[in-house]
């Protein structure tokens, strides 16, 4: 191959070799199992040698070559007990050998590098990422699996559960193919973590600027400590009490679920179509959008 693949058609490229070798038994991806064969049928001089769980200290996954350049270790936190976790954190290495490795000797990936929907830059974690979520969550499949039923977070719980990744995982992954406006948020203590739009909320400018500066929930957000309660819910209000410049008979959809294995709370903004064409946010656009990747690259799923 002279031309790198990109991160989908990458993943994409395995995907079809899992489908054709393992059909349906493809789910959950044995991230680790397709890391070592893949990489030794492809690259036999330099293959995945090892993936290993250990104790990374302040890291959650690793990818590392030997001084003769002849083969690569992945390894993941194991103090991490999420399997889903593990699995994507695998996955997520396998991205940077496969799309980084010639740019690097040693990869070490943080808590901040991994599944969460804060950037929107093209960096090469945001490309293990894009990686990871569709190797193990692949369109085509993951379509099949929300068509004709109602969004919530159970339908997304069920997502998780057949592809064995994190709730926040198979969320993201939501948004990305939502064919309505869609935020999620990630918030702990009254405050974002972090936010991610699709492409139709962030052209309509309902996102939130995370990285830029600490923002605060809505009072009337039910992920709010003033509305506590542990348990999914869902309400119906004014799309303006999250976003102001909405007007004011735009109603939005939101629902929350405590994410139990990181102390967080994930909320779900579900939003009608945009009612106007010019994005407010000029100033605030950062640069192509992930979801701007799926449809540049031809990549975006029909929808059915
Ligand atoms: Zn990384």
């Amino acid at each position: 191959m002279t031309e790198p693949l990109r991160p989908m058609a990458q993943a994409n490229r395995i995907s079809n070799l899992l489908r054709i070798v393992l059909g349906d038994q493809r789910f959950p991806v044995q991230a680790d199992q397709v890391a070592l064969e893949y990489s030794r049928q492809c690259f036999p001089t330099s293959p995945v040698d090892k993936v290993d769980g250990q104790d990374l200290d302040g890291f959650e996954g690793m990818l590392a070559v030997n001084k003769a350049r002849s083969k690569w270790l992945i390894l993941y936190n194991s103090a991490v007990t999420s399997q889903g976790r593990q699995r994507f954190t695998i996955a997520h290495e396998l991205g940077h050998y496969l799309l980084h490795r010639h740019q690097q000797d040693q990869f070490q990936c943080g808590h901040d590098d991994i599944e969460t929907g804060e950037r929107n830059k093209k960096d090469i974690e945001t490309e293990a990422d894009q990686f990871a979520s569709t190797l193990l969550m692949p369109l085509d499949d993951f379509g099949k699996q929300i068509h004709g039923h109602p969004v919530g977070f159970d339908l997304l719980g069920h997502c998780a559960d057949r592809y064995g990744v994190s709730l926040t995982a198979a969320a993201l992954r939501w948004i990305e193919i939502a064919d309505k406006r869609a935020i999620l948020v990630a918030s702990r203590d009254d405050h974002m973590l972090w936010a991610k739009s699709n492409e139709a909320a962030f052209k309509s400018g309902a996102f939130f600027a995370t990285r830029k500066r600490t923002i605060e929930l809505p009072r009337d957000a039910l992920a709010h400590s003033d509305n506590g309660s542990t348990t999914t819910q869902s309400q119906l209000l004014q799309a303006k009490a999250w976003f102001p410049r909405e007007p004011s008979h735009v109603e939005l959809t939101e629902m929350t679920k405590v994410a139990g294995n990181y102390n967080y709370t994930l909320t779900m903004l579900l939003m009608p179509d945009a009612e106007w064409r010019q994005p407010q946010h000029d100033d605030e656009e950062p640069e192509e959008d992930t979801f701007d990747r799926f449809t540049n690259n031809g990549q975006f799923p029909d929808r059915k």
